[in-house]
């Protein structure tokens, strides 16, 4: 057949092809929920021009603020988003608070989708469990991982202290409170951080231990600790008898077992399950932590601690300014993550603290599918101008990717040689380092 014909019938037999639905998109959040929806988003859509926010001039939320500073390989998983920002397809506007420097509106304007991963800032309070003392976990991880907002928390954990909780942070902080100085080499931990350790800990459960949230790798890790010591308390008559409580239940056991008796110990942990905290106070012998057995609350016991620490979840801590309810219309579908027309949530801002990264990544896939979805049945358009749009709403000190770079190197370049980073522990001196080149 003749080539031009071919042309023709070709062109005849084909609709014009459609232009690729190129939005402008807003994360609100760098965290691994924020990090993996858009690099989800990108690629469903190679022409959208996507924008991560965070609050802070460096990017990754508790990948790299709240997992554990020896837990390197977890924290590694930030790679993977770099290269997203190094590539240059998502752009990173880091030293951005969202509802304060710029309003999540303002964004909706200039955005055609916005989607809030904003996490989960703050530790969930205990009634009765408050004071001088008294520290969330949260915080804790953050001290322990030289976040900004902790450059003038000191906490005094004294001779004694106890952790309520048994989830995996509880657990991380039992490690970081009594591994020993020599174990944290090749990690990113402050070593004044390990300076003033307690002696004791005392972890404090409601659960019977099979039933504990912790995972029983991370109780099986306790176990690899020198010259620590555990005494694990449960209650007569656990309530759970599946495979994951009996796999919780053998690992509290082998803590305890003969082979690793600890003749000198330099930490001693004690476990006391089945137990709920009451109250914790100040009388004329010091600090007390009052406790009630979980099943009748009957029973009571009064501990003597000099500091605790509440590991019980978490919520928003930036609520007067970022508050999912605002934004809740009467098109929301949380299950979704659909807050509004062109309006999303995703990670722990949208299912709570509950999960580890492996399920942002999976509520990531949720979120953008519903997006697509959206964008398909064409309640999304992509008509917003986008980020060039802002220039005249966010200030001059924005951190971009390549100012997170410089960051990145100076902490990695600065250290010693027993670790791998040292952390830039103030925003100031962080601006100062990512603008530098920029001035
Ligand atoms: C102490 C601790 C240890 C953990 N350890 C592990 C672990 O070892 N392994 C594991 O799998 N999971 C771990 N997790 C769970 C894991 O960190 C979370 O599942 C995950 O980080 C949640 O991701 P996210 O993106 O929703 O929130 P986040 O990671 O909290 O990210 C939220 C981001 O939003 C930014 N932000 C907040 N407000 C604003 C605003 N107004 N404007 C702009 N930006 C804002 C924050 O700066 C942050 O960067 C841990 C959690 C904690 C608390």
């Amino acid at each position: 057949m003749n080539e031009r014909l071919t042309e023709r019938l070709a062109n005849e037999a084909s609709p014009p092809e459609a232009a690729p639905f190129a939005p402008h998109i807003a994360v609100v959040g760098s965290g691994p929920s924020g990090c993996y929806t858009a690099q989800m988003l990108k690629k469903k859509w190679n022409d959208a021009q996507i924008t991560v926010f965070d609050r802070l001039p460096v990017p990754f939320g508790l990948l790299r603020y709240g997992v554990s500073p020896d837990h390197q390989s977890t924290k590694s998983i930030s790679r993977q988003f770099s290269r997203m920002f190094e590539s240059g397809s998502v752009a990173f506007v880091g030293n951005v608070q969202v509802g304060k420097d710029i309003s999540v509106g303002r964004l909706r304007e200039a955005f055609d989708i916005v989607v809030l991963a904003t996490g989960l800032g703050a530790d969930r309070a205990l009634p009765g469990i408050a004071g001088g003392e008294v520290y969330g976990a949260g915080r804790v991880m953050r001290w322990f991982n030289a976040h900004p907002d902790e450059l003038l928390f000191e906490p005094k954990f004294g001779r004694t202290t106890a952790i309520i909780g048994s989830g995996n942070v509880a657990i991380d902080v039992v490690r970081l409170l009594s591994k020993h100085s020599v174990a944290f080499t090749g990690s990113d931990l402050d070593p004044s951080r390990l300076d003033k350790r307690p002696n004791e800990i005392v972890v404090v459960g409601r659960s019977d231990g099979g039933s504990a949230r912790f995972d029983s790798a991370m109780i099986r890790e306790l176990g690899k600790l020198d010259d620590v010591a555990f005494h694990v308390e449960l209650p007569d008559h656990p309530r759970e008898q599946n495979p994951l409580a009996v796999a919780k239940l053998e690992a509290l056991r082998e803590l305890c077992d003969e082979g690793r008796h600890v003749h000198n110990p330099r930490v001693r942990v004690k476990f006391r399950f089945g137990w709920i905290p009451l109250e914790a106070g100040n009388d004329s012998e010091g600090m007390f932590l009052r406790i009630a057995d979980s099943e009748t609350g009957n029973k009571t016991d009064l501990l003597r601690v000099d500091s605790v620490v509440t590991a019980v979840g978490f919520r928003g801590g930036l609520e007067h300014e970022i508050d999912r309810a605002i934004y809740e219309s009467d098109r929301s579908n949380l299950a979704a993550g659909v807050l509004d027309d062109g309006l999303y949530c995703v990670g722990w801002f949208r299912r709570g603290p509950i999960g580890g990264i492996p399920d942002n990544r999976a509520d990531a896939k949720l979120v953008t599918e519903q997006i697509v979805s959206d964008s398909e049945r064409s309640s999304l358009v992509a008509d917003k101008p986008g980020f060039e749009s802002l220039a005249h709403n966010l200030h001059s000190s924005i951190v971009d990717f390549d100012g997170w770079v410089r960051i990145d190197r100076f902490e990695s370049e600065t250290t010693t040689r027993d670790r791998c980073r040292t952390k830039v522990p103030d925003v100031a001196t962080m601006l100062d380092i990512a603008l530098r080149k920029s001035r």
